[in-house]
């Protein structure tokens, strides 16, 4: 009857969030442990330079291999982290380790790289004074800011929030830049792009991967390539898996491409040499 299958549905959802609600209480205890237990590690995603062909940016993707589970992807334990603080200590953490990856990569390429970090809200908004500490670490690592990207999702910026603005300025006193991320999922407002100094807009991989001729993802995307260079701003897209997608992009006049085409985010040590087997001009030092 009606009466039975509503019930049956009823439990089934119960069961499923009971799942997940337990899944969650137990990687919140060993999250807790994971910095300390080494089961953290920041990949790197290198990000091609169309009009130059060469490969002096990446992008640093936080991941965790947990002893019982294997995988866990940030997009289950970024919210986690968030939610019970421990965003901070974990941010700060990724924040040293691109530092360190930055100098290594000066040290043996004999070039200047730039690394992108992603920043939660939750950084800018419950203030630990993040944003004074990671200058701190960057003066003590002897880097200078433009080696530095910031990633912030739109919703950071549509309130218009004093302490977000506050360490923007900051940041570009420092001369780091910031990037959008995940551009064109968020809020239909362009407004905030005229208020916050903008260096980069990171278009979303749900728009890159629809490209074809002829498609209202191409319109979209040639006229944010266009406001975007407009803003005095450049343009990076994201989730780049075809050649085809890579030779629209081009034609488009996009200034940097990301995605499993050119790379997966690879360790560490794997992005020495990728960057070294991937820019001509690099000295096999
Ligand atoms: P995001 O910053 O937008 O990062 C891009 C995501 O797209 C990454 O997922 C990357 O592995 C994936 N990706 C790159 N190229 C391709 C492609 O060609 N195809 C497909 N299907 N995917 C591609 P990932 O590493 O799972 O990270 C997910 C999200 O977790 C990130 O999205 C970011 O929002 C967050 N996250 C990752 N690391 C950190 C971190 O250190 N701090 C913070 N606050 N968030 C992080
Ligand atoms: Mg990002
Ligand atoms: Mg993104
Ligand atoms: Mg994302």
């Amino acid at each position: 009857s009606a009466k039975n299958s509503g019930r049956q549905c009823f439990r089934f959802f119960t069961k499923t969030m009971q799942e997940s609600a337990t899944q969650r209480m137990r990687l919140t205890t060993d999250l807790r442990h994971a910095i300390r237990q080494n089961q953290l590690h920041v990949y790197y995603q290198p990000i091609l330079d169309l009009r130059q062909n060469h490969f002096y940016k990446a992008e640093a993707l936080l991941r965790w291999q947990h002893p019982e589970l294997g995988f866990v992807s940030p997009a289950e334990f970024i919210p986690i982290a968030e939610d019970t603080g421990m965003i901070h200590a974990i941010g700060d953490w990724v924040f040293m380790q691109t530092l360190e990856q930055i100098k290594s990569c000066q040290t043996v390429l004999g070039q200047s790289v730039q690394i992108s970090v992603n920043k939660s809200p939750v950084q800018f908004l419950e203030d630990r004074g993040d944003q004074h500490h990671w200058l701190e670490l960057m003066n003590e690592a002897n880097i200078s800011g433009e080696s530095i990207v910031i990633e912030i999702t739109e919703g950071v910026l549509i309130n218009n929030d004093v302490r977000v603005s506050h360490s923007l300025l900051q940041c570009r006193d420092a001369g780091i830049q910031v990037a959008i991320d995940d551009f064109g999922t968020g809020y239909s407002s362009l407004s905030y792009l005229k208020k916050f100094h903008v260096d980069y807009l990171k278009i979303d991989q749900s728009f890159t991967q629809s490209l074809k001729l002829d498609s209202s993802e191409f319109a979209l995307c040639e006229a944010i390539i266009v406001m975007a260079h407009k803003l005095g701003m450049q343009v990076i897209a994201e989730g780049v898996e075809t050649e085809e997608q890579l030779t629209i992009l081009k034609q488009m006049d996009c200034d940097f491409a990301q995605g499993y085409l050119l790379s997966r985010p690879i360790p560490a040590d794997q992005l020495m040499t990728f960057l070294r087997h991937n820019n001509p001009s690099v000295p096999n030092a």
